[in-house]
């Protein structure tokens, strides 16, 4: 396979894995990087041996030729930085949360299909190798037909020491967990009809609301409550883990803290240790969301090449985005939310 160029906006933070991750991948390599901080510019360019290095994303796509752009940036500069790619007509990955609001996330969608460019939100924890046997067992039919699913994380690890911008927007848990969370039910358990919400902060040195619960009518007829939070002390820390309960006509299984898979069908009980595994490049506990980093961006490198649209495009996103805009609206009404009225 022919090596795509790629380039990198936004070095920070999280972008250390996904530079990592494009190290590993055959496909692709990062040939420029660029960000408004030339100390980001420099430490990132440093550790990956980038020598192309720009502060500006205009001169980045004035100056080279490339087959995709990767845009790493925090939520605010998502839309102009992917409506600059969909000018330049290259292909882009964009992180979560794809944008501020969901009218300006349409707008992006609408400018890349416009524009003929692929686009994928990097929306990872689907991709975390235990969600997907998860997922393998609902498809393979073993626990029947389901009707109930709990889709959970609970946590009081410091993200915001890391990640200092989470302590200051008014959204919180919500736009930031929430929607990995959200994504997952969708990927279990299918796209949503209507969803209630409640919120709260149990933080007070943060602005946003640190605590979620949000029921949810799945359009396949189950249903399920994603719960989150920041605020849940637990004698072993389980961040970032995500814990799965699903109830079927024929079986249930669970995800349990430390990776324990049960699974109950009508042959009987098997019990497996999924964990996933530790990349040499990986570090505890952040290694589960690192490996799915390489799994989102390896499907990437497939779908330019046999030109598939990727699993969380930029259409597909909105489907989850959805249910954070729902989850504010209906957590500040007290009321249901139909899904379809946003789309
Ligand atoms: P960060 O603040 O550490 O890094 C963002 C970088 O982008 C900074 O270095 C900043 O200078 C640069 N930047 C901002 N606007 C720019 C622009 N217009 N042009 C060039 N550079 C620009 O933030 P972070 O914690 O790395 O988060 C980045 C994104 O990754 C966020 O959207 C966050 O939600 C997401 N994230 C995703 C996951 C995941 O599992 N998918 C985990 C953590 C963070």
């Amino acid at each position: 396979m022919a090596t795509l160029s790629g380039a990198l906006i936004g070095c920070g933070f999280f972008a250390v894995n996904q530079m990592h991750a494009w190290r590993d991948i055959d496909g692709a390599s990062i040939v420029a990087i660029c960000d408004r901080d030339p100390e980001r510019l420099r430490i990132v360019g440093d550790q990956f041996g980038v020598a192309r290095r720009y502060t500006e994303a205009e001169a980045l796509f004035d100056a080279e030729r490339l087959d995709f752009v990767d845009i790493a940036t925090t939520v605010a500069s998502h839309r102009p930085l992917v409506e600059m790619a969909a000018a330049n007509r290259v292909p882009v990955i964009c992180q979560k949360p794809f944008a501020p609001t969901l009218a300006d996330a349409k707008a992006m969608v609408a400018a890349c299909a416009k524009a003929g460019v692929p686009l994928m939100v990097h929306e990872n924890f689907r991709w975390q190798s235990p969600i997907q046997a998860v997922r393998a067992v609902v498809d393979s039919g073993a626990i029947g037909t389901p009707f109930f699913g709990r889709i959970s994380f609970r946590s009081a690890y410091d993200v915001f020491s890391g990640q200092p911008y989470l302590a200051t927007g008014k959204r919180f848990i919500i736009e930031d967990l929430g929607i990995h969370i959200l994504d997952i039910a969708r990927f279990l358990l299918g796209d949503v009809s209507s969803l209630t919400a409640r919120t709260a902060r149990i933080n007070q040195a943060i602005a946003g609301e640190d605590v979620a619960t949000m029921l949810m009518d799945h359009v396949g007829g189950a249903i399920s409550v994603v719960d989150c939070s920041y605020a849940t002390r637990l004698a072993v820390e389980p961040f970032p883990e995500t814990l799965i309960e699903i109830d079927g006509s024929d079986g249930t299984l669970r995800l349990a803290q430390g990776y324990q898979f049960t699974v109950t069908g009508k042959n009987g009980t098997t019990v497996t240790d999924i964990s996933p595994p530790l990349l040499p490049w990986a570090s505890r506990p952040w290694h589960n969301i690192q490996e799915s980093v390489l799994a989102i961006q390896r499907h990437w490198v497939d779908c330019l090449a046999s030109g598939k649209e990727p699993a969380t495009s930029g259409a597909d996103n909105l489907k989850t985005f959805a249910l954070v805009e729902a989850a504010y609206t209906g957590a500040a009404s007290q009321q249901p939310v139909r899904i379809d009225d946003l789309l």
